[in-house]
């Protein structure tokens, strides 16, 4: 049988299975390793898996292959930067979710985030939210900043979880496509995902049921289906996602901004940081360059996850 890991505890995994659409719980079969990366997870939310049912073990399956995966986006360790964690693969796109005030994201936060997805081959749509706040000037400003954003491929939408202003829009958005949720803390996620996903509470209670009794999985990233097709990943717990194997040549090339003025520099070893000739530099300057994007790259040049 094949089927998509929409939970994961470590030990066992909930698969929804591909056929009927109902949950079942699977262990892995022997010793699982996927070439190339060192995780401290083998499968994670969003694999897809073949598995067997057998007699003996009571109705739960055994996982003995899976498919290749289209993308993934994982989570440095905090302690161990060489154990990354998987929070969820085969993405068709990701939905930060940004508020501008109560309280206001920061555009390092956004950019890292984007950072991260281009480097992931995965689209991001922004979703400002609490539109319900905004006074006309804040208005103006979201514009503004969406329209920088929609430039450079992101495009913007603009809701409130709590009226359901835009909450149509981001739906439409969601159809057949499997989505990543995210967003800092208090932005508003939960209430937009319950908005979202019809019972959630009966989704949510159906898939812990599964989980590991002593077990806290509330950092483990869950699958939530809207409707049949059209599925949510929401990722608790999860503040920042880890910026693997960037390295800082390699930076400049995931602001698309930036990657379409790259071969234009004098030196071909450009960090457009202070060398003479530097179209980005010029960019920026001449205004072709949003300039907290630019100030985006410098810190992340200069952070701890371009260090490595
Ligand atoms: P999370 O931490 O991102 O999951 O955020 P929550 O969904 O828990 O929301 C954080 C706070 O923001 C709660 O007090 C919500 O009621 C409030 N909130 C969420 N969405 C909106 C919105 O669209 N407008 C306003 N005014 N408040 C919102
Ligand atoms: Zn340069």
């Amino acid at each position: 049988m094949t089927g998509t890991v929409v939970k994961s505890t470590g030990s066992w995994y909930l698969v929804r299975e591909a056929a009927g659409g109902q949950l079942l719980r699977c262990r892995l079969r022997g010793k699982f390793k996927i070439k190339g990366l060192k995780v401290s997870n083998p499968l994670a939310v969003g694999d897809e898996v073949e598995f067997d049912v057998e007699a003996q073990t009571e109705g739960a399956g055994v996982i003995f292959a899976i498919g290749p995966r289209r993308n993934y986006i994982i989570r440095r360790s905090v302690h161990k930067s060489e154990h990354a964690h998987i929070v969820a693969a085969n993405l068709d796109q990701a939905l930060l979710v940004v508020t501008l005030v109560s309280p206001a994201t920061s555009f390092g936060f956004i950019d890292r985030f984007l950072v991260t997805a281009e480097a992931y081959h995965i689209p991001v749509r922004l979703l400002f939210n609490k539109a319900d706040l905004y006074d006309e000037e804040t208005a103006d400003y979201q514009t503004q900043i969406a329209s920088m954003y929609a430039s450079l491929g992101y495009p913007s939408h603009l809701c409130s979880a709590r009226t359901g202003e835009g909450v149509g829009e981001i739906d439409a958005v969601l159809d057949g496509q499997v989505s990543l949720l995210t967003g800092h803390s208090g932005v508003g996620k939960s209430t937009l995902i319950n908005a979202l996903v019809p019972d959630l509470d009966l989704k949510t209670a159906e898939i812990s049921q599964f989980s590991d009794k002593g077990v806290h999985t509330t950092t483990f990233a869950e699958m939530l289906e809207v409707r049949p097709g059209t599925y949510l990943i929401d990722t608790p717990g999860i503040k920042e996602l880890g910026l693997v194997d960037v390295k800082p040549a390699e930076l400049a090339g995931y602001f698309p901004e930036f990657r379409a003025r790259l071969n234009q520099c004098r030196f071909h070893n450009c960090q457009h940081t202070h060398e003479p000739g530097c179209a980005v530099r010029e960019a920026v300057e001449e205004g072709k360059i949003a300039l907290p994007r630019y100030e985006s790259y410098l810190s992340m040049l200069g952070g701890e996850d371009n260090r490595r």
